[in-house]
C-alpha cells in the first residue's frame, strides 16, 4: 500500500501521547500494527497522522476507540533498534486534521483525513493579550514547581507569542489527561483553548503546591531521621576511638528500657533528657556516675506494675484468725475498714495507725491484712527520723544522694499498690533540717499524694494505691497534723493467760518450723510455759516470749543433730539449764512491808509497769529533795502530796514541825529512767505519811492517781496496762480513782477475777487500808524517823 489517495495516509493510534501542532517529540513505537503503520509511510513529505486512542488499555483499537481530530504531522527520523520490534521515531506536528474515515487494518491503520485549521475570531486584542501573560505566568510557575523542565524553554516561547502556538506549546508541555489534551485539540479558538488552559493549569498549579507541601514534610522527617541515625553512627566512632565503646550498647539498653517503661510521657521526656546528658559525659567521670546512678534507679522504681488486689472478706477474717489469737476488737476494726473499702473502693478512704505496746503483734497484723488484700509487705522504719530528706529524698547532686524511704519502700516492695507498714511513727523528730512530718503528711494525705515529688527523682510519683498502715507505741508523741488524718485502732497489753495461748498456739509452732523441728521433737507443757512468761519475761508484748521460745528450739535442734537426743519435752527443772537462770522472780523484791516505800502504776510507751516510790526522812531544815529523773509535772505532784500532809499533819497525828526539822527525801528508782506524769500523787502521798508516821506499807498493794492540795483523788489514764503490769509483780488490790471505775469494764476478766479493786476519792479513805501499824509497835526498831511512841493511830 506505498501508493494512496492525496488525503490517506498511514494512523498511528497514541496511547497516553498528543503530539500538537508546531511541536517536535520524540517516541519510542511498539505495537506490530503501529510499527507496520511507520512503515507505510512514504513520499517526500513522509506524513502520518497521530491520533490518541480513547481506551489506554487496548493494543488493536477499533475505528471507533480512536479520536477522529488528531495531528498531521512529517516523520523526520526514523530509528530501528538494536533488538527488532522497537522502533524510535521523531516527529514534527504540521497541522491539526480530522480523520473522515479510519481503516483498522492490522497491518497498517490508516486514514481520510481532513485539514481542520483555526478558526478566526474576533476578540478584543487586550483581552487575548491578557490571558496570553496570564497563561504564561502560570506556565512559568508551573515549570518552576515541576522543576524537571528549566525554565529557560519559556524564553523561547516568549519570543513568539502567537495564542495559537503558545496553547498548544503548554498543552504539550504540562501534564494534563489524555481528555484534557483532547479537548484543548480539537477545540478551534485560539482565545477558548486559552481560557481552558488557564483553568488547568491553575488546577494542575494547586496540586502541584499541596504535593511539594506533602513531599516536604516527608523530607524533613526522613532528613531528621536520617541526620539523627547520622549523627548516631558519628558518636559511635568517636567513642569507639576514645575507647567507650562498652558505654554505648549501656545507652542504648538504657534507651530501650526508658521506652519500654509504662510512664507518663513527662516522665519518658525526663528520663530521656536525662541520658542524653549522659551520653554527653566522658567515660568515667563523675558526673556520669551520678546520671547513671539516677537512671539505675529511675528504672528500678516499678512505675505502673501492680499486684491484683482483692478485697475479700470472708478470706481476710480467716487469715486474720488464723495467724493471731485474741484481738477481737482490732480484727473487727480492721475488717470493717476493709468492707468500707470493698464497697466503694474511689472513697480515700483514712489511714489506719495500729497502736500499742511493742510486740503486741502490730507488724504482724499488717503482715496479714496485706496477705488477705494480695499487696506486697514492705517496712519502712520512722524510728529517729529527724531529717525531712530521709522521707522525700536529697537531690541527686548530693554526694551518695538516694531517694527517701517512701520511694526506696516502693522499689522494694516491686509493685506500686503494695501495703507499707511506717513503722514508729511517733518516733519522729524534727529539727533544723526540717520537718519530716511534713513529707510524710503529703506522702500519706490521700487528696494530695497522686503527685508525690521525691527531691531525688525529680518526678512525680503516684502514691495513691499504696495502703499505708502505721504504727505507734503512743498517740501522745504523734504530731498532731498527721494524728488527725489517722484512725486509730489500740491494741493493748496481752494477760499471762493470753501469753500462753499466743505462745502454744504460733510462737511455739512458729520457732520450731524455723528451726526444723517437727511437733513430737519438741514439746513444752504449759506449766513450763507459764514458768518462762513468768520468769524470763517481764513485758507487755510477747516478743521475748519468742525469743526465749527460739532458744530452746535451737538448744533442741542443736541436741537432735548431735544426736545427743531423738526429741526433747521440756521439763520444769530442765528450763534452767536451757535458759539459764530466772531473770524475774514474782515479788522477789518485795516481801516485806516497808516504810516509806510504796507501789505505784505507770503507763509507758511500751506498756505498764510498776513504779516504786521511796520516802525517807532525817532530821535537817525542811529541805525537800526530789530524785529519780522526774519530769516538771511530777516533781509538781510531789510537791502537792506534801503540802496536803502538812495541811492534814494534825488528823494524821504527825508533828506539825516536821517540814522545819526535817528533811524530806523521795525518790523513784531506777534512777536513770526518766519518769514524768501526775498520777504518782498518791503513792508519794502514801509514802511520805509511812516515813513520817513510821508505819509500815502493805507490798500486796499497788495503787494510782493524781492527788489535788486537799487530798481529792483526780482520774488517770492507762489503767487496763496498769493493771496487767500489777497483776504481773503479784499485787493483790489495786487503788484506783474513782472517776475511774467505770473504765473497770474495759478490763481484761482474767485480771478482774485476780485483782481487788479499791476506788477512791480521797485519800484518806485509804490511809488504814494501806498503813500496818508501826514496827515499834510491833517489837521491832523505828526505821528513820524519831518517831514519839504515844502518838495515836491515823484517825478519820
Ligand atoms: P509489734 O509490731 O507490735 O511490735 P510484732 O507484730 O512484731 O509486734 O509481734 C511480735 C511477734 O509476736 C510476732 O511474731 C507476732 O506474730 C507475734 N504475735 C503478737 N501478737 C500475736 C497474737 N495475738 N497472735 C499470734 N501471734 C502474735
Amino acid at each position: 500500500m506505498n501508493r494512496m489517495d492525496n488525503s490517506r495516509i498511514p494512523l498511528l493510534a497514541l496511547r497516553g501521547l498528543h503530539v500538537f501542532p508546531g511541536m517536535l517529540l520524540t517516541f519510542d513505537v511498539e505495537r506490530p500494527a503501529s510499527v507496520a503503520s511507520l512503515g507505510m509511510v512514504a513520499g517526500a513529505d513522509r506524513l502520518i497522522f497521530l491520533s490518541a486512542q480513547k481506551d489506554l488499555s487496548s493494543d488493536m483499537p477499533d475505528a471507533d476507540e480512536i479520536y477522529s481530530v488528531g495531528t498531521v504531522c512529517r516523520v523526520r527520523q526514523q530509528l530501528r533498534q538494536a533488538h527488532g520490534t522497537v522502533c524510535r521515531v521523531m516527529v514534527e506536528g504540521l497541522y491539526r486534521a480530522e480523520a473522515q474515515h479510519i481503516d483498522a487494518n492490522p497491518k497498517g491503520y490508516t486514514a481520510e483525513i481532513r485539514p481542520l485549521p483555526d478558526k478566526t475570531e474576533r476578540v478584543n486584542s487586550d483581552r487575548l493579550e491578557a490571558l496570553l501573560r496570564s497563561c504564561l505566568s502560570l506556565f512559568e510557575e508551573y515549570l518552576r514547581l515541576n522543576q524537571d523542565t528549566p525554565v529557560e524553554q519559556i524564553l523561547s516561547i516568549l519570543a513568539n507569542p502567537d495564542p495559537s502556538h503558545v496553547s498548544f506549546y503548554i498543552a504539550q508541555n504540562v501534564h494534563f489527561s489524555v481528555e484534557d489534551k483532547q479537548e484543548i485539540l480539537e477545540c478551534l479558538y485560539p482565545s477558548r483553548r486559552l481560557v481552558r488552559i488557564r483553568q488547568l493549569l491553575g488546577r494542575e498549579l494547586n496540586i502541584l503546591s499541596i504535593e511539594k507541601e506533602l513531599n516536604e514534610e516527608t523530607q524533613e522527617q526522613m532528613n531528621r531521621n536520617q541526620r539523627e541515625y547520622y549523627l548516631r553512627e558519628e558518636l559511635k566512632i568517636i567513642q569507639n576511638e576514645l575507647g567507650d565503646e562498652g558505654q554505648l550498647d549501656d545507652l542504648d539498653e538504657y534507651r530501650r528500657k526508658i521506652q519500654e517503661l509504662a510512664v507518663s510521657d513527662e516522665v519518658r521526656e525526663k528520663l530521656l533528657k536525662e541520658l542524653g546528658r549522659l551520653a554527653k559525659q566522658p567515660f568515667g567521670s563523675a558526673e556520669g556516675a551520678v546520671l547513671r546512678g539516677y537512671l539505675d534507679v529511675c528504672l528500678e522504681i516499678p512505675w505502673g506494675k501492680k499486684t491484683e488486689e482483692t478485697v475479700d472478706l470472708a478470706k481476710a477474717r480467716k487469715i486474720l484468725d488464723a495467724e493471731h489469737f485474741g484481738l477481737e476488737k482490732v480484727k473487727e476494726r480492721i475488717l470493717e475498714y476493709l468492707a468500707v473499702k470493698q464497697l466503694s473502693p474511689e472513697i480515700k478512704g483514712g489511714l489506719l495507725c495500729l497502736v500499742g505496746p511493742p510486740g503486741t503483734g502490730k507488724t504482724s497484723v499488717a503482715m496479714s491484712v496485706a496477705k488477705a488484700t494480695n499487696r506486697k509487705l514492705v517496712r519502712v522504719s520512722l524510728g529517729g527520723v529527724h531529717d525531712e530528706a530521709e522521707i522525700r529524698g536529697h537531690r541527686k547532686t548530693y554526694i551518695g544522694a538516694m531517694p527517701g524511704r517512701i520511694i526506696a519502700g516502693i522499689t522494694q516492695a516491686g509493685s506500686c499498690n503494695p501495703l507499707m507498714v511506717l513503722d514508729e511513727i511517733d518516733k519522729l523528730a524534727s529539727d533544723y533540717r526540717g520537718d519530716p512530718s511534713s513529707a510524710l503528711l503529703e506522702a500519706l494525705d490521700p487528696e494530695q499524694n497522686c503527685s508525690f515529688r521525691d527531691n531525688f527523682l525529680e518526678l512525680p510519683f503516684d502514691l495513691s494505691q499504696v495502703f499505708f498502715i502505721t504504727t505507734a507505741n503512743t498517740v501522745s508523741t504523734i504530731p498532731r497534723a498527721l494524728l488527725d488524718r489517722m484512725e486509730v485502732i489500740e491494741l493493748s497489753s496481752y494477760t499471762d493467760e493470753e501469753k500462753l495461748q499466743i505462745a502454744r498456739r504460733h510462737l511455739l509452732p512458729k520457732q520450731r518450723k524455723k528451726h526444723g523441728l517437727k511437733a513430737n521433737q519438741l514439746r513444752i507443757d504449759d506449766k513450763v510455759m507459764r514458768q518462762v512468761i513468768d520468769g524470763y519475761t517481764r513485758e507487755s508484748g510477747v516478743r521475748t516470749l519468742e525469743r526465749e521460745i527460739a532458744a530452746i528450739c535451737r538448744k533442741a535442734a542443736e541436741g537432735i543433730a548431735e544426736g545427743s537426743f531423738k526429741s526433747l519435752t521440756v521439763k520444769s527443772d530442765k528450763l534452767e539449764t536451757l535458759l539459764g537462770p530466772a531473770r524475774y522472780k514474782r515479788d522477789a523484791r518485795r516481801i516485806r512491808n516497808e516504810v516509806g516505800l510504796v507501789r505505784g502504776l505507770a503507763y509507758t510507751s511500751v506498756g505498764g509497769e510498776t513504779l516504786d516510790v521511796e520516802a525517807a526522812i532525817v532530821a535537817g531544815s525542811g529541805k525537800l529533795e526530789l530524785t529519780g529523773n522526774l519530769g516538771d509535772v511530777m516533781k509538781e505532784s510531789a510537791r502537792a502530796a506534801v503540802t496536803y500532809i502538812r495541811s492534814r499533819a494534825d488528823a494524821l497525828a504527825i508533828d506539825p514541825e516536821f517540814y522545819k526539822n526535817t528533811d524530806i527525801h523521795i525518790h523513784f528508782p531506777e534512777g536513770a529512767v526518766p519518769k514524768d506524769g501526775p498520777s504518782a500523787g498518791i503513792t508519794v502521798c502514801v509514802a511520805v505519811i509511812s516515813a513520817l508516821t513510821g508505819r509500815p506499807v502493805r507490798s500486796d498493794i499497788a495503787m494510782t492517781g493524781e492527788i489535788t492540795l486537799r487530798g481529792r483523788v483526780l482520774p488517770i489514764g492507762g489503767l487496763r496496762e496498769k493493771t496487767m503490769a500489777a497483776l504481773r509483780t503479784g499485787v493483790k488490790t489495786v487503788i484506783l480513782p474513782a472517776d475511774n471505775e467505770q473504765d473497770l469494764a474495759e478490763i481484761d476478766q482474767t485480771v478482774r477475777s485476780k485483782l481487788e479493786f479499791v476506788p477512791v476519792n480521797h485519800v484518806d479513805e485509804i490511809l488504814d487500808l494501806v498503813l500496818l501499824p508501826r514496827e515499834s509497835e510491833q517489837g521491832k526498831p523505828a526505821l528513820t524517823v524519831p518517831v514519839q511512841e504515844d502518838r495515836p493511830g491515823i484517825r478519820q
